[in-house]
């Protein structure tokens, strides 16, 4: 009876909260290899066929 949908994600990314990432992430914005344990954002990218995947982006300014 609802109309209402229950997850509407429009954003293609969406930054959720900062933390350490892990070994061998590269930073979307720069493209640049993010250092192990560098204090991150975590967020989300959704790719085209809609599997969302995990992505993290240094905080701040890039190097
Ligand atoms: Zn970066």
């Amino acid at each position: 009876m609802t109309s209402k949908t229950l997850n509407q994600d429009t954003d293609a990314s969406r930054w959720e909260y900062t933390t350490y990432a892990p070994k061998g992430e590269t930073c979307p914005a720069c493209m640049k290899p993010i250092a192990s344990l560098e204090r991150v954002y975590r967020g989300t990218l959704k790719r085209q066929s809609g599997s969302p995947v995990v992505v993290y982006r240094h905080i701040g300014k890039c190097p």
